[in-house]
């Protein structure tokens, strides 16, 4: 077919591996399902890690599945080195779309633009083109909700908003306790904070916003998106949500040995024994951490593989721009003498990234130890895996009260009193809890109820698959803006 006469989409990402992820996976969605022509266009920086290219570049991609990389950002000579993380991507952004003008001039003015929640600068920019713009918000409806709040909350709130008395309270979200605060809003003076408020206020620019989530997952908090006075007053654009989406792994990335090595030992093992330990793209333990980790699982006696990285005390998100990198290949420079020969029986170690998706989907996986990144709850909810919540940095608190309390999926590891560390006893009490207890069945149980769920809002008049289709409708119906013939 004449790939001109497909309707063309441009989505836009900051090179983060949590949104690039959801939105290739969006994209893909777009061009297969519903026959679009999509052009990806990613916030490059000149330091691309091995498996942001081993996504972007990947071979399997659909034809009409276009990524193109904005001009890089050499983020050394504009990001300061103390910057945190949301700082760093923040500024890298800012820099790199002062081409998207052009490069949505050059595309002729593709007829929507889809940008995720840290290019909201997107907005001005595709408004002077008439190119009708969307937000793909990549966390969970009730953090939607959070952040529309946020410039109500900036307003009134005097000081920090970890001295308040209580917990925050903010419409369609369950009260957020104090220490289940984001990151990006607990020190008010840093320029994080400033950085997230900044995009969170542009949202409702947005012509609608798109979202990784569904009815069945956070009925509440979608209900109160639309129907809450609150946010029927700022006025919030349109939600859609159409999650999950989950890529699966190897369809289109391909496979690398290490991961076939996986997923041929999860072959061998006992049907739902496994824990899978996963921290994300970024996250990082402490060493004294680490350590207990170790001993913990060891404890437990039960089988488990390890996504492991080296430790460090600088930061929990420290892995988030080198990961993959060569500096974590080797496990017996970082992990305790004598634990991977002690372990050999039940336990696999993989350096720094595998596939993620593909191991949740085994069999032989009993439970998920995870960052509670969205991505990641929303793929072991998916797979219908209960998981042990162990949040590190940015919402990824808020997401753990959620599943554990809220939707009943997982359980929250106790800090020793006074101490900074999950001790190896906790450790081992919650691995063996949701592997062989009573606890563990209630949570699978309820796993396997809200996969359910979701398996339905995607198939055929479930509410996802009604939304995505509805909102890939009205895109196919959008006339053009004129700035492409402007242009042309
Ligand atoms: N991921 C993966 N392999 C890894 C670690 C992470 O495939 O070893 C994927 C994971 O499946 C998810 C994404 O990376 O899709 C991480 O996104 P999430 O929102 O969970 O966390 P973030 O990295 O943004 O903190």
């Amino acid at each position: 077919s004449n790939q001109d006469n497909k309707p063309h989409v441009a989505v836009l990402a900051n090179s983060g591996l949590g949104h690039v992820i959801p939105l290739l996976e969006f994209s893909k969605r777009l061009v297969i399902d519903h026959g679009f022509r999509v052009t990806f266009l990613v916030v490059a920086t000149i330091d691309l890690t091995p498996v942001q290219d081993q996504l972007l570049n990947a071979p399997g991609l659909p034809r009409d599945l276009q990524v193109l990389g904005l001009p890089a950002v050499d983020t050394a000579s504009i990001v300061p080195e103390d910057s945190r993380i949301l700082t760093r991507i923040c500024l890298t952004v800012e820099a790199s779309l002062k081409s998207l003008k052009a490069m949505l001039i050059e595309l002729s003015s593709p007829r929507v633009l889809v940008v995720d929640l840290f290019c909201t600068q997107a907005f001005d920019v595709a408004g002077e083109l008439s190119i009708p713009t969307f937000s793909f918000f990549s966390m969970s409806a009730s953090m939607l909700a959070f952040s529309l709040y946020m410039p109500t909350l900036d307003r009134e709130v005097m000081g920090e908003m970890v001295d308040l008395p209580g917990p925050v309270w903010v419409p369609g979200c369950q009260p957020v306790r104090l220490e289940d605060l984001l990151d990006q809003v607990k020190d008010r003076k840093n320029e994080e904070y400033l950085w997230f408020l900044y995009h969170v206020s542009r949202l409702p620019m947005a012509a609608g916003i798109i979202i990784n989530t569904w009815e069945g997952l956070e009925p509440g908090s979608l209900r109160a998106l639309r129907e809450d006075s609150f946010y029927r007053q700022v006025p919030v654009p349109p939600v859609h949500a159409i999650g999950p989406l989950v890529h699966e792994d190897g369809d289109a990335e391909g496979l690398r040995s290490t991961d076939a090595e996986c997923l041929a030992w999860l072959d061998r093992q006992p049907e739902e024994s496994v824990v899978l330990v996963s921290l994300g793209s970024g996250g990082t333990l402490t060493r004294e951490q680490q350590v207990e980790m170790a001993w913990g699982l060891e404890l437990s006696q039960q089988r488990f593989l390890w996504i492991v990285r080296k430790p460090t005390d600088a930061s929990a998100s420290a892995a988030f721009f080198n990961v993959g990198s060569d500096e974590e290949d080797d496990p017996t420079k970082y992990l305790p003498l004598g634990f991977l020969e002690k372990t050999r029986e039940v336990g696999m170690v993989v350096p720094s990234w595998a596939a993620q998706v593909a191991i949740l989907s085994h069999p032989s996986v009993g439970a998920f130890l995870s960052h509670c990144g969205w991505n990641s709850s929303i793929e072991s909810l998916a797979k219908g895996v209960p998981m042990i919540a162990w949040p590190l940095y940015a919402e990824q608190r808020m997401n753990a009260a959620m599943l554990a309390e809220d939707v009943g999926v997982a359980i929250r590891p106790s800090v020793e009193e006074g101490g900074k560390v999950v001790g190896r006893k906790e450790i081992e009490r919650v691995v063996r809890a949701v592997v062989t207890g009573e606890e563990g069945k209630r949570m699978r149980r309820r796993a396997r109820e809200i996969r359910d769920s979701s398996v339905e809002s995607l198939s055929h008049g479930g509410s996802s698959q009604a939304s995505l289709a509805a909102v890939c409708e009205d895109w196919k119906t959008k006339s053009r803006g004129c700035e492409g013939e402007l242009y042309a």
